[in-house]
């Protein structure tokens, strides 16, 4: 960082378990040189046990903004002054904003999802989707498209989670939701599919989701929320077979953008944010 921190700095921060792999700090750091901004952003390695306690010193300390990652997203939620709507159809908090009560907590993973989708070319409204997955990154999917779906398919290896989902999500909209095991193959045609589950990456690198192969035969866009690898067995099989792709970088990226305008009470300009972006992609794992 080129400038010295002086007193007038404000700070804001990631909190999770683990922390030490987040790029979240090299983005608003990245925002924070660009904007002149006089804020720092740093990681918090914080276990389940001492969220709460987290949370409320992070308060009393005037902790400007939190981004709030894996395991905290849901248990958040409890120790928050007030929670935006579309956090509560997601059911989990990605992103904390100061008030003088407490925290407001928001989902920046949803709008994340959706930009990434519009500026990759990728067709997300009136379509017949596919969903691989029931943890917190699939609800952040289901919210992103289900206003605009002809129907979605959920696919997960735990039946009762994506039972759990489709009921969570039938309280908001009647769009239709058909549950299927991970291994299962459908007749119906699909016209996006969005991989959430961790199966691509860690120890499941190489691997495929069971029911990945046909749906992608049928599929025009397929989306892997994973990064790292920046290519998944499943988007090497999605391009092969004609589909348009992308991968979780950018999702990650614009959720990242969102968060900082909402931490800041700003809107960034476009030429601005593409400039960061352009930044930020050079340094991403290619
Ligand atoms: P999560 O809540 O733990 O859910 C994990 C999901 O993966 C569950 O549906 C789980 O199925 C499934 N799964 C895991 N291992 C499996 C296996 N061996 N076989 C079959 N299914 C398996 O995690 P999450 O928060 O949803 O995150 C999931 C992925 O999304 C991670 O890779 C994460 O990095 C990525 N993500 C990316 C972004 C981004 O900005 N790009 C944002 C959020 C998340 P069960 O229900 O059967 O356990």
């Amino acid at each position: 960082m080129s400038k010295k921190i002086t007193g007038k700095y404000k700070v804001c921060s990631v909190i999770g378990d683990p922390i030490s792999h987040t790029l979240s700090p090299i983005i608003h750091n990245t925002l924070n040189q660009y904007c002149e901004r006089e804020m720092v952003y740093v990681p918090f390695h914080v276990t389940v046990s001492r969220l709460e306690e987290a949370i409320k010193g992070a308060h009393a300390l005037g902790i400007h903004g939190l981004n709030v990652t894996m395991p905290h997203k849901q248990e958040v939620m409890n120790y928050l002054c007030e929670i935006d709507e579309v956090a509560q159809k997601v059911d989990a908090v990605n992103t904390l904003v100061y008030e003088d009560v407490g925290y407001k907590g928001y989902n920046t993973d949803v709008m994340g999802l959706r930009t990434s989708m519009e500026s990759g070319g990728i067709e997300y409204t009136h379509q017949s989707v596919a969903i691989i997955g029931s943890g917190g990154a699939a609800y952040a999917a289901t919210e992103c498209v289900i206003q605009t779906a002809k129907h979605i398919h959920l696919f997960n290896r735990t039946l009762e989670k994506a039972n759990s989902l489709k009921a969570h999500f039938e309280k908001y909209y009647d769009v239709p939701i058909f549950v299927h095991g991970i291994e299962e193959e459908i007749e119906e045609p699909i016209d996006l599919v969005i991989q959430t589950t961790g199966i691509g990456m860690g120890a499941y690198k190489g691997s495929i989701p069971a029911c990945a192969r046909a749906l992608l035969r049928q599929a025009k866009y397929a989306v892997d929320l994973i990064y790292n690898p920046w290519e998944t067995l499943f988007l090497k099989v999605a391009k092969e077979e004609g589909c348009k792709t992308i991968n979780g970088f950018d999702m990650l990226f614009y959720q990242a953008v969102r968060a900082y305008e909402l931490m800041n009470h700003c809107s960034l300009d476009k030429a601005l944010i593409n400039q960061v972006k352009e930044e930020i992609d050079t340094l991403a794992m290619r």
